[in-house]
């Protein structure tokens, strides 16, 4: 299964269904990455004292965010058994409601969209999890499920589209689900 989202910490939204997937039904989970979380020095300040730095002041957090935020999800991927992790490093500019914006003006699209096609081609994932894209959710939650789908949808390989509460499950074409 490959987890698509935006920020280093959406996956916690779901982190009991990657635990029963890795754990008990001994599945693989990867993790593809969007950005670089560099727009999380505004929630810092419990952070800053862990790390001894003024991580809510936006030079030093846009900095410092993107190594530590990759550190702390691979750690919380240790327990929770992802395998493999794939950054994309682009651009955490800032909150926003507005998907479009970022997919057009920040985000090198067709590098991920790219990277995407390569990694569900060489993997044969058969589910990809992504934050379900409601009106209200972080432009970039939803910008990230677009790249997803669009990637599938050009492959062809979309078979069916389920969804919780905030999480949206695709299932791919072409494997019969282990599940
Ligand atoms: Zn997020």
């Amino acid at each position: 299964m490959l987890i698509v989202t935006a920020h280093p910490d959406d996956e916690t939204g779901f982190a009991a269904s990657v635990y029963k997937i890795t754990h008990d039904l001994k599945g693989k989970v990867d993790l593809a990455l969007v950005t670089n979380g560099e727009a999380g020095f505004k929630y810092s300040t419990l952070a800053e004292d862990i790390y001894g730095a003024e991580l809510t002041d936006e030079a030093v957090g846009r900095e410092l965010l993107p190594t530590i935020r990759k550190r702390e999800i691979m750690a919380g991927g240790k327990i929770i058994g992802i395998r493999n992790y794939y950054f994309f490093d682009q651009k955490d500019t800032h909150y926003t409601l507005d998907h479009d914006t970022v997919l057009t003006q920040v985000w090198n699209v067709k590098w991920v969209r790219e990277k995407l096609k390569e990694l569900i081609l060489r993997e044969k994932y058969d589910y990809i999890f992504c934050l379900l894209p409601t009106p209200e959710t972080h432009g970039h939650h939803k910008a990230a499920t677009i790249l997803a789908l669009q990637t599938l949808s050009e492959l062809a390989l979309l078979k069916n589209v389920l969804s919780s509460s905030d999480v949206l499950f695709l299932k791919r074409q072409t494997l019969q689900s282990q599940f």
